[in-house]
């Protein structure tokens, strides 16, 4: 039994009918754009659902309609909507799983659905049980495969960092080969790549570290930002702006293997 709100329930239910080519519920459509209306009277989107909803025209205007307000409204389908969106993430983990063997980094990790902070997402688990310290990897990142090689890597940097207990040690993963400080995933000129923030250039494309650099790189500690000395769980918060209510799915491990690592 799903507990999310009945107005989510509704989005859910035309998106799935767009995509399955069914009918749209024009009730539900209706409601759907009354709803936002209330909210912001002036979104043409919703006023075109509304009027489509009503009117003699045909499948196709509501259809438009349907599809143009989802757009609008930011309804971006769930991983229970669009369970194929997984294996581009099980790609963009593979190829991490290379610079954590480049590095040193033995552990195993694999992806799960369902971290209890924000139970809509996906995270990378480690070897520890560890999940990072943000939201996760929305459904939106996995969309293509360069922003979900950027979001796999950034969720494996967190969740290592923290089994390796470097946000306390004042260490980083990946660290810099040439400046020992902190790198980030980012996509730059249609790649994903570890960014050295510090000395502000390509530590390594995302996949392909060199061997050699291990984890045991330690920047001093005003190399750090401040950001990755103080990170707590207490950022683990669901009310993230992006949020529309949590799932109460199961924490799900649908691909766990791994390599054997370094
Ligand atoms: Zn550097």
């Amino acid at each position: 039994m799903s507990d999310k709100p009945e107005s989510e329930l509704r989005l859910d239910a035309l998106y799935a009918a767009l995509r399955n080519g069914a009918a749209i519920d024009r009730e539900a459509a209706f409601d759907a754009a009354m709803a936002e209306l209330a909210c912001h009277p002036g979104q043409a989107w919703a006023r075109e659902l509304a009027e489509a909803s009503v009117s003699e025209a045909g499948e196709a205007r509501l259809a438009s309609a349907t599809r143009a307000f989802l757009d609008a409204c930011g309804c971006v389908p769930g991983f229970d909507q669009e369970p194929e969106l997984l294996g581009g993430l099980e790609a963009a983990l593979d190829a991490v799983r290379a610079d954590l063997r480049a590095t040193g980094v033995a552990g195993q990790v694999s992806l799960v659905i369902g971290p209890d902070w924000f139970p809509t997402n996906v995270v990378v688990e480690t070897w520890k049980g560890d999940h990072g310290w943000t939201s996760g990897i929305f459904p939106s990142d996995a969309a293509d495969d360069l922003s979900a090689l950027v979001a796999v890597a950034e969720q494996v940097r967190e969740a290592v960092m923290e089994s390796l207990n470097y946000q306390f040690m004042g260490k980083v993963w990946p660290a810099c080969p040439a400046h020992g400080v902190a790198t980030t995933p980012m996509a730059r000129r249609g790649g994903g790549v570890w960014w050295c923030d510090s000395g502000g250039h390509v530590a390594a494309k995302i996949g392909h570290w060199a061997q050699g650099h291990t984890r045991h790189d330690e920047p001093s500690p005003q190399q750090l930002p401040l950001s990755r000395r103080v990170v707590s769980r207490h950022m683990r918060s669901g009310s993230s702006p992006r949020s529309r209510g949590a799932r109460a799915w199961p924490l799900i491990r649908y691909a766990s293997s791994s390599p054997a690592g370094a």
